[in-house]
Order: C-alpha cells, then sequence, then structure tokens
C-alpha cells in the first residue's frame, strides 16, 4: 500500500481543526508541536505540519499528495491543484476596506488609489474584472489595517471576520471581493485509488456527521403522527414506547441548519423532554 501524505498548517487559525478532523477519521497520530511530520500508526499516511502559505505548492508540485488549506491562500498562489472537498471551517471573507469618512460608493472611485494587502493577485484579478485601472497595490505581509492611518495606502484589502479590527482602525468595509473556506485539496490529476477514497469517505461521514443532531424525544401517541412528520429522519425515525401508557420516545437524526426551527415546531405538535445530542460518524 502506498503511503499518502498530507500537509496541514503547523500552528495557526487551521491547525487545530485541521488536526481534529483527521482524529474523528480514526487516524492516530501523536501532535508534538516541535515535529514536521508524523505517521499514522493505523493508515498509510504521513502528516506534514507546514505554514500555510506553502501548502498549495508543496501539492502542485507533488511533494504531499493531499493538503488542507484555506481556498484564499490557494488562489493566491495561483497554484494548480484539484479541489476535493469544502471542509466547512476556517470560514472567511476578503473585503476591500476604506476610511470610515470616505463617500466612496462605486468601485471606480478606487481609481488612482494605493491599497494595501497581503493578497496582490486576489486583488488584481478582482480590480482587473471591474475595470478600475490605475491602482497602486501595495503589498505588505500583515497588519494591513495599519496602513491608511499611516499614509501608507487609501484603502486596504484583507481578511474581515467581524470587522472589529477594521473598526479600531478607523476602516469600514467597501466591497466584499471573496469568501474562503478551508478545502482539502489534492495534485491536479491525482489518482483517487483506494487510500485516497477511504480517507475522503471518512471525512466526509465526519462533516455529514457534525451538520446534523441525534435528537430523542417523547410524544402522546396521539400526537405522534404529527411529532414524526416534523422529522426526516436518516431512513425514517425509531419509535419506542414509554413505560407510561399511552406515551412514546421517538429517535431521529436532523439538521443543525433547521435545528431551532424544528424544535419550536415539535414543542408546538406536543414533543416533550427533548434531548439532543452530538453525533460523531455517520456512515451511509
Ligand atoms: P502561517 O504561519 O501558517 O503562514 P498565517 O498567519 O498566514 O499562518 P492564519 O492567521 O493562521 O495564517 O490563518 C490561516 C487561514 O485561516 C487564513 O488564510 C484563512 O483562510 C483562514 N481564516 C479564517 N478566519 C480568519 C480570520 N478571521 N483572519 C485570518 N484568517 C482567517
Ligand atoms: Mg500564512
Amino acid at each position: 500500500m502506498k503511503t499518502l501524505k498530507i500537509a496541514i498548517q503547523k500552528s495557526g487559525r487551521l491547525n487545530e481543526k485541521s488536526v481534529e478532523i483527521l482524529k474523528n477519521c480514526g487516524l492516530s497520530f501523536e501532535n508534538y508541536k516541535s515535529s514536521l511530520i508524523t505517521s499514522v500508526s493505523n493508515f498509510p499516511l504521513e502528516i506534514l505540519f507546514l505554514r500555510d502559505d506553502d501548502i498549495p505548492e508543496y501539492v502542485q508540485d507533488g511533494i504531499a499528495d493531499l493538503g488542507i488549506v484555506g481556498e484564499n491562500v490557494i488562489t493566491e498562489a495561483g497554484a494548480k491543484v484539484t479541489y476535493l472537498q469544502k471542509l466547512g471551517f476556517g470560514k472567511c471573507t476578503l473585503k476591500i476596506a476604506v476610511p470610515s469618512h470616505s463617500n466612496l460608493t462605486e468601485i471606480q472611485q478606487l481609481e488612482g488609489q494605493a491599497i494595501a494587502t497581503s493578497y496582490p493577485v486576489i486583488l488584481e484579478k478582482y480590480l482587473r474584472e471591474n475595470d478600475v485601472k490605475n491602482v497602486q497595490i501595495r503589498t505588505i505581509s500583515g497588519s494591513v489595517e495599519i496602513g491608511p492611518g499611516l499614509g501608507l495606502s487609501d484603502a486596504i484589502f484583507d481578511i474581515v471576520s467581524t470587522g472589529g479590527t477594521l473598526k479600531s482602525n478607523g476602516l469600514k468595509p467597501f466591497a466584499e471581493v471573496m469568501k474562503s473556506e478551508a478545502v482539502l485539496i489534492g495534485k491536479e490529476g491525482i489518482e483517487l485509488n483506494p487510500e485516497v477514497q477511504e480517507l475522503m469517505q471518512r471525512i466526509s461521514s465526519v462533516l455529514r456527521a457534525k451538520e446534523t443532531k441525534y435528537v430523542v424525544l417523547n410524544v402522546a401517541k396521539s400526537n405522534l403522527e404529527k411529532v414524526v412528520s416534523l422529522l426526516p429522519g436518516v431512513k425514517s425515525p425509531t419509535v419506542v414506547p414509554l413505560h407510561e401508557e399511552g406515551w412514546v420516545a421517538v429517535h431521529s437524526v436532523i439538521a443543525e441548519q433547521d435545528f431551532w426551527e424544528k424544535i419550536n415546531s415539535l414543542k408546538a405538535a406536543g414533543a416533550q423532554g427533548i434531548v439532543v445530542m452530538p453525533i460523531e460518524k455517520i456512515i451511509t
């Protein structure tokens, strides 16, 4: 069996979730902060711990077969890799921001201005697509938000999550350019051999489980049909009798997304003692 290599971030915002998803896939490995490479003892896989910026190239060049990294970093690197799976974490938005007092309304008004960023490639492409000319792109590696305050630039282009950092630097969002999340990538044209497929299936089942909750509730038999009609279980909900005559317990799996909406309509339909539990894996 061929030993695969997967590259993940060594430390930073994606590290913990990347390690967690691999562990939840049942992979057993030591996660020493000091090691650059570690072997999985129960799967033909080695894990490389890298700076996130280096991951797209490692995968493109085939040094790693797979990688977990943000879409923003892949696009910025211009790496030729295959997107295999979105992973649902590391979500962020890349925006152009301008000083709070600015009265710019159109993107075209950025013409002739200086924009500070760590993402010159993505910004350049966006400006080209929107036909904004003569923008000076000032590439800096971090703390982009202080650019306008220091007179380095008129605007910035960076990752924005809550907007708190922008605000505290006297900036406001102006244009949304890209949304990003962590993705599993492979070398362009990667052979989906049994090991790669197995790993992808395990990741899918972990992700599916995360999106759903296991719900147990009690209901009077007279209200059972109403409650069941609200529960699209994996197949159909399990119904077990309670010791109390005329009552049953219903077990089901529901999507996290419509969780609250469902809980309220379930209560209205007569459900009681609702217990919600996390699910570890869903194998289909
Ligand atoms: P490295 O040392 O590996 O180069 P880094 O400092 O470049 O790390 P991090 O700050 O750890 O990067 O962010 C890694 C990725 O996490 C980003 O490229 C982005 O895809 C994602 N991310 C999600 N939310 C945020 C956020 N609020 N700010 C920055 N990055 C975020
Ligand atoms: Mg980085």
